[in-house]
């Protein structure tokens, strides 16, 4: 089936579940007031908003210098870069690594890359033993389900289903309270952690001046994992790069600020290199430095500000669409606004994907809420003409045609009306979707009707 057909069919399946869109609209209600406290912060939130979006603008536009900087700098320090073109490059590379140090069992932290290169299937394929450390992707790993927010991975989930599946994964009592489920979890962590000598996450920004890996996190298991590992595999896309190390007195907050509504995360950490003798942490640090489609998005320079995000979900949070059909609809791991123009310019082997971009009503909320000012209403309708210049068929293209030539002849518009609307239920039933109607063609031209109501002939035709 296409994706596109499949995606409609999801929408359908979302759209039944009053439950997920009780607990989405609760969770956006939560975000509000959080994200109003978030941006207190700032004695002048536009002025923060633009700082932020200049650095991402420079980093991005800069990109192959600061790539290269950062390499250098990070190697000085003792890391290691492997530069991996397509997720095919990243998942072999990663394997070598394992095999080096025979390792079968490995600690993750949340990334959205290693969802986006299927990592986790991989290793599944290839029979090594992992654990997903944040309990979000945890829930969402053993559940076999994409993350449904690039924040909050199960948001959707009820605590009675949690509790359903921590009590069959970890013996947690049936009906625990909030507490009991989190503290088992961590102590099933802590366990599953002390043999697992290899320890693999994403990254915020790779910070080019200083050759170092940020990461910003609540949880404090990025932390933990990479502290307690002898051998750290960060993988990022090459979009992380960032220029200057003082660029992150903005980044931190206004990340923070828009994504949980705080001033800080409880924990940022800088990683420069491999552990000396006398700290604990890791004594190999691998950097998987993963293209899969950015060098493409940057060669176009109207949409390569895609690549600005700074994953906070704040668009997702606003976006009417994502409130109502939610992360699963997609079965994508970008989700929401920001998440369709990526999926649809990044995938460049799932072209069917592209029709994602047409699932918005281009209403701009999430251009107010984005912190880094990507004008995501404008990207839309530019992703959607590239789209369809590249990818449309020829009977498309005849068909547009066909469309243009009718359009503008008004005695072409007043032809036939039934035959206009057996041709739009032909081509656009399958995606009308089943939980609506489908409308019936007005038997009648719009011409018929003026003069029905005004009583004179419309002359357009003469304009035309
Ligand atoms: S596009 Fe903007 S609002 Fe959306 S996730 Fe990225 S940074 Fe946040």
């Amino acid at each position: 089936m296409f994706k596109t057909e499949q995606f409609i069919k999801n929408i359908d399946k979302a759209l039944e579940s009053i439950e997920q869109r009780v607990i989405v609209e609760r969770s956006t209600e939560n975000w509000k007031v959080e994200y109003k406290n978030g941006i207190e912060q700032f004695s002048n939130h536009t002025l923060a908003k633009q700082r932020a979006a200049y650095y991402r603008w420079k980093s991005i536009e800069n990109a192959d210098k600061l790539l290269i900087e950062f390499e250098s700098n990070f190697q000085k320090q003792g890391g290691r870069v492997i530069w991996a073109p397509e997720a095919e490059d990243a998942l072999k590379e990663i394997e070598y690594i394992l095999n080096k140090y025979e390792q079968s069992s490995i600690i993750k932290s949340k990334s959205s890359i290693c969802d986006e290169i299927e990592l986790n299937e991989f290793l599944t394929e290839k029979k090594h033993i992992f654990e997903e450390s944040e309990i979000g992707n945890y829930i969402q790993h053993i559940s076999h389900e994409k993350n449904f927010h690039p924040i909050h991975a199960s948001m959707h989930q009820s605590k009675e289903y949690i509790g359903r599946l921590f009590n069959n994964k970890l013996s947690s009592p049936l009906r625990a309270q909030h507490t009991v489920l989190t503290d088992t979890f961590a102590e099933h962590i802590r366990d599953f952690s002390s043999n697992a000598r290899i320890a693999i996450t994403g990254a915020n920004f790779l910070i080019a001046d200083s050759g170092s890996i940020a990461f910003t996190e609540d949880e404090g298991n990025i932390n933990f994992i990479s502290t307690n590992s002898q051998v750290l595999i960060v993988v990022a896309g090459i979009d992380k790069v960032l220029s200057n190390l003082n660029d992150l007195d903005i980044l931190w907050p206004i990340l923070s600020g828009h994504s949980k509504g705080k001033n800080s995360t409880s924990y940022q950490t800088l990683i420069s290199g491999p552990a000396g003798t006398a700290e604990e942490g890791p004594n190999e640090i691998y950097l998987v430095l993963v293209d899969n489609g950015r060098s493409y998005m940057l060669s176009l320079p109207e949409q390569r500000q895609a690549l600005h995000c700074i994953n906070c979900g704040a668009c997702h949070q606003v976006c009417p669409v994502f409130n109502m059909i939610g992360g699963q609809a997609y079965d994508t791991v970008k989700t929401g606004p920001i998440g369709i123009i990526s999926n649809s310019l990044l995938d460049t082997k799932n072209k069917d994907l592209k029709s994602q971009a047409f699932s918005s009503p281009l209403c701009g909320k999430c251009n107010e809420v984005c912190p880094v000012n990507i004008d995501l209403k404008s990207l839309l309708p530019s992703v959607r003409n590239l789209n369809n210049m590249q990818d449309a068929s020829i009977q498309e293209k005849y068909g547009w045609i066909s469309w243009k030539k009718m359009m503008l002849k008004r005695k072409r518009m007043n032809q036939n009306n039934s035959l206009k609307g057996f041709m739009l239920k032909t081509m656009y039933k399958r995606y009308w979707g089943d939980q609506r109607e489908f409308p019936n063609h007005s038997e009648r031209s719009f011409n018929q009707l003026w003069i029905d109501i005004n009583g004179t002939e419309n002359d357009e035709d003469k304009i035309i």
